[in-house]
């Protein structure tokens, strides 16, 4: 029933449009630390790296984990817009967990802006939904498809370039 909603939620008002990614905004975080059970954003202003040994203000869970929020520009037919892709989405295309991203991003520190250039000129279907709330005032792709068949998440390029090896 709630997975009913949801979708029913996200179809309405949303557009399916084939976007070409122009560039990733790496100067603002790609992700961010919310509460694991209700998803509620938590609010580290001093240093967001550091576990937060917190616990949530609004369901009182201590665990916590990241979720994606990448800001991007796309390309559709002639216009470039800004669009928000959270958690569902980004994942697609970086292929890990926002966790995992951001482990790999500690140890290298180029890891956004190169994800940045591994997108740039990658085309996707895009579902964008206009925000639902009032004050927020960028698109949101909710789901996200790779159209290029030989699409490779970000993490599987980035791992090759730096030669991690898997053990
Ligand atoms: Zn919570």
């Amino acid at each position: 029933m709630e997975g009913e909603r949801e979708k029913e939620r996200e179809n309405n008002g949303a557009s399916s449009a084939t976007c070409c990614v122009v560039g990733l905004d790496s100067t603002t975080n790609i992700s961010y630390i919310a509460c694991s059970s209700c998803e509620k954003p938590l609010h580290t202003q001093h240093n967001p790296s550091s576990t937060p040994a917190l616990c949530c203000s609004f369901c009182k869970s201590s665990s916590f984990k990241r979720f994606y929020r990448v800001v991007m520009s796309v390309a559709s037919g002639n216009k470039v817009m800004v669009v928000i892709c959270f958690d569902k989405a980004a994942r697609v295309m970086f292929g890990c967990s926002a966790d995992e991203f951001f482990d790999f991003a500690k140890v290298n520190p180029f890891a956004v802006v190169t994800a940045g250039q591994i997108l740039e000129g990658e085309m996707f279907g895009m579902k964008l939904s206009m925000p639902r709330s009032g004050n927020a005032e960028h698109l949101r792709a909710t789901s996200v498809v790779p159209l290029h068949s030989g699409f490779q998440p970000v993490i599987q390029t980035l791992k090759k370039m730096y030669r991690v090896k898997h053990r």
